[in-house]
């Protein structure tokens, strides 16, 4: 992607006249200096603050949201969200500490994952948290936690659903996975759960999450109809009613020229029809979205210095002080099929400046730390910055920070 235009600038970012960029309101370099250092994260309130807004706005207002915290567990953001939505999934008793931390009430985490350990389940239920059981096995260790705490495991169980969902970037349901428990298999658990209610087993629902990174309306709402449709199934051989019916998360981001942004208003239309349905079919349930990416993906960007400007073969190659050790997913090597460039940008977009063709490229000795292979930027010096866009979620914490041993990656909340 060529530099960006003014005027394809996230919201959050904006241009100083001198041709700076602003994140969250401050001059780019002003930040850096702040910062202390580069590389670093900075992400902005305000963004996070209109995402959920304009959520809220185009959801029925029965429908609960959920932040799933891996996407961003930096603890000032989970602690802004926290603020602005109905609830955190953690997917690790680790996330669960920095959500617990962040005052989110306890009743309304969530924790999900396959392979919890019995530890972790121990201090889920001695937090008063949701588990989304994965598999039979948690069953005996979390009645033998509530019997030995003396309180009730709550417990809703996650669904490997019997579809898939289409045009997801990453399959988290459907066909053989390591997630949740098998449509088919369902069932069974749901009857044991309900054998161990007199042992402290408190069921309260079902979550099925299909996949992430979807741009489709169209398969959102096919994967939600036919998980509503797997639910309302279950819950006819559930042991307790179902109150909490957790529909996962998945809504995509635009990140590459040509991806449409997710059109919200046929979801949310059939997200209120399900809602209309409830009291009939499910009358204490209400429906929560558990979303990650959505929320923070946007509100993030990832800031690296250039150190070096290198010309091979023609080539011109920028090296800059950060890259994939720090940002995976930009490099194309977390679960991308085919690799293609985030949105980059220079620090300072000096109009008049002569475009060339550059890769942008990390310190490590290796070809796959690529942050932009082949883009147009204005012409850039040594010292100067380079910005890469919808770098807030799956970014440092998904990145292998050890590799090479360089510096880690700053984070700030602005
Ligand atoms: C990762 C995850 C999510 C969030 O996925 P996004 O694609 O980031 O919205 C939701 N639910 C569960 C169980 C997850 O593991």
């Amino acid at each position: 992607m060529a530099a960006l235009p003014p005027a394809a600038l996230p919201a959050h970012a904006g241009l100083r006249e001198q041709g700076e960029l602003l994140l969250g309101g401050v001059p780019l370099g002003r930040l850096a200096a702040r910062v202390g250092q580069t590389p670093f994260y900075a992400y902005s309130r305000s963004a996070l603050h209109a995402r959920v807004a304009e959520l809220r706005a185009a959801l029925p207002a029965a429908v609960k949201l959920h932040y799933a915290m891996k996407a961003n567990p930096m603890p000032a953001v989970v602690q802004c969200l926290a603020g602005l939505v109905d609830g955190i999934d953690v997917a690790s008793a680790g996330e669960m500490k920095v959500a617990l931390d962040s005052g989110a009430p306890a009743a309304e985490i969530s924790f999900a994952g396959p392979g919890k350990r019995d530890a972790e389940l121990r201090q889920a239920v001695a937090a008063g948290v949701l588990v989304n059981v994965e598999s039979p096995r948690e069953l005996p260790v979390l009645a033998a936690a509530a019997q030995a705490l003396g309180l009730p495991a709550r417990v809703a169980l996650r669904v490997n659903p019997d579809f898939e969902l289409k045009g997801s970037g990453m399959k988290m349901g459907g066909g053989a996975k390591p997630f949740g428990v098998d449509a088919e298999a369902a069932p069974a658990v749901l009857a044991e759960m309900g054998r161990l209610a007199a042992h402290g087993l408190a069921f309260e629902g079902l979550q099925i999450f299909a996949g992430s990174q979807n741009l489709r309306a169209e398969s959102l709402c096919e994967a939600q109809a036919r998980s509503f449709e797997l639910a309302l199934r279950l819950a006819a051989v559930a042991p307790a009613p179902v109150r909490v019916l957790n529909l996962g998360g998945g809504f995509g981001i635009p990140y590459f020229p040509g991806d449409q942004r997710l059109d919200l208003a046929p979801i949310a239309a059939q997200l209120a029809a399900f809602c209309e349905r409830l009291p009939a079919e499910m009358p204490q349930a209400h429906i929560v979205l558990e979303l990650g990416r959505y929320l923070v993906g946007e509100a993030g960007v990832y800031v690296a210095r250039i150190t070096d400007r290198k010309v091979s073969q023609g080539q011109v190659f920028l090296v800059t002080d950060g890259g994939l050790h720090h940002h995976l997913a930009a490099s194309g090597n977390f679960g991308q099929v085919l690799r293609r460039n985030y949105p980059v940008a220079l620090g300072t977009l000096h109009a008049g400046r002569e475009e060339e063709q550059v890769s942008v490229v990390g310190p490590l000795c290796t070809p796959l730390d690529l942050l932009a292979d082949k883009v147009l930027l204005p012409r850039a010096e040594v010292g100067e910055l380079v910005v890469v866009f919808q770098s807030g979620a799956y970014g440092a914490s998904s990145s292998p920070q050890a590799f090479l041993g360089h510096p880690a990656v700053a984070e700030v909340l602005v």
